[in-house]
């Protein structure tokens, strides 16, 4: 470890981020990882940095070649350990005002701006900086480094991750992500489900339009009914309170349509989520969309033109996750984080993929999901500290012999 990164950075205590971590962050922001684009170069950059320090990794790919995730083991083989997970891509900057490059990044006072610091090359920049301090201890079980694709997208990263990882002989029993919690320890978050909805119209001169039949109008209607369907949820739940968002939430993220202003519009499309409650009915809530559309607009449509009408697609399924309180990870992650109480999210993450192969899963992170997908996102000094005084504590107790007691 050289002298600058020894060297402390930050201004408030008592948590204090050390030059190293920083230094981490700036170089992983410098790669632009928007989840449309590869992210070989930054895989590449974080192989050569660990085979510098005699940690070999393995990668493993998308169909493209063009993806990869990252899986790199420090500590003793032959047991299973505790996987550092995080996502390599980033949401889009289109169309998002920033005050600076938000692939440069850029200090003001306690902060750090630039697109991924908060979600989360953050975590990723505190856990890599550490594999020094992993090297040297004396860790009794291993500790697996994890970087993902296509997170923000489908989790299709993780889910070719949980391929790779059924192919090993050994495979973490644990895993903490790293998404911006502000190092709270969240053992649930809701499921999503995102579709894709294409509503077909009849094109004519905007003087006729009587005569055609407007894609964007009746997307709107239906828009309309989502947002109808979300405030009456809003309203009268199901709730739980342990949730930051306590309830089912509905909205419309996305739409595209018409070319000219005189011309009735014959296509139109929009993408919409459901992020529910583990309890509420997903399938009735598509169910009860569809049923509007056919009910109540498409008659309309189909008056004029039989072909008329919506067509809906799945884009993505995240399953809710949840972890037992009484779990070892449970224990573990809330003395490292310094924390008395567990808490639940509304966001989803990779969870639930990690949980789907029997690895108990829990999200603890720096920075605030507040910052997360906005221009001029930021992670603070403060959050980076406590996540390096997280990542001490666990250095000390995955060093202590007793943890080989435990279910990792
Ligand atoms: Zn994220």
């Amino acid at each position: 470890m050289s002298q600058s990164e020894k060297s402390t950075i930050g201004t408030v205590s008592p948590a204090r981020v050390t030059a190293g971590s920083v230094a981490m962050i700036e170089r992983l922001v410098g790669f632009d990882t928007t989840s449309r684009n590869s992210n070989l170069e930054l895989i590449h950059d974080v192989e050569t940095y660990l085979s510098k320090l005699g940690v070999s990794s393995q990668l493993s790919f998308d169909d493209s070649g063009k993806k990869a995730n990252l899986y790199a083991t420090v500590g003793p083989a032959g047991r299973g350990g505790i996987a550092l997970s995080g996502h390599s891509d980033v949401v889009p900057v289109d169309g998002q005002n920033w005050s600076s490059d938000p692939w440069t990044v850029r200090h003001d006072n306690s902060r750090l701006y630039g697109r991924g610091t908060c979600d989360m090359k953050g975590f990723i920049a505190v856990a890599l900086s550490h594999v020094p301090r992993f090297l040297e201890a004396d860790l009794q079980i291993p500790i697996h480094l994890c970087l993902s694709f296509d997170e923000e997208v489908d989790c299709g990263g993780a889910k070719r991750l949980m391929t790779f990882l059924q192919s090993q002989d050994v495979v973490p029993l644990a895993c903490v992500i790293g998404e911006p919690t502000e190092m709270q320890v969240v053992t649930a978050h809701k499921g999503g489900i995102g579709y894709r909805c294409d509503v077909r119209g009849l094109e004519c001169h905007s003087s006729l339009a009587p005569q055609g039949v407007n894609a964007v109008q009746a997307a709107a209607r239906m828009i309309a009914q989502l947002d109808e369907m979300a405030r009456r949820r809003a309203v009268d739940g199901p709730f739980d309170y342990d949730y930051d968002v306590p309830h089912t939430t509905i909205q419309a993220g996305v739409i595209q349509g018409g070319t000219a202003l005189n011309i009735v519009p014959k296509d139109c499309s929009f993408e919409f989520e459901f992020r529910n409650l583990p309890d509420d009915d997903i399938s009735g809530l598509f169910a009860e969309v569809t049923d509007f559309a056919r009910t109540r607009i498409e008659p309309d449509m189909k008056a004029i033109e039989e072909a008329c009408g919506f067509s809906w697609q799945e884009l993505c399924h995240y399953p809710a996750f949840s972890l037992a309180e009484d779990s070892d990870l449970v224990t573990l992650v809330k003395s490292c984080a310094q924390a008395n109480a567990t808490t639940k999210v509304a966001f989803s993450t990779e969870a639930g993929c990690f949980q789907s192969q029997g690895i108990a899963t829990i999200i603890c992170g720096p920075g605030s999901i507040a910052q997360a997908h906005k221009p001029d996102e930021f992670i603070t000094l403060e959050q980076l500290g406590a996540c390096e005084a997280f990542m001490g504590r666990l250095i000390e107790r995955l060093s202590n012999p007793g943890i080989r007691d435990l279910n990792f």
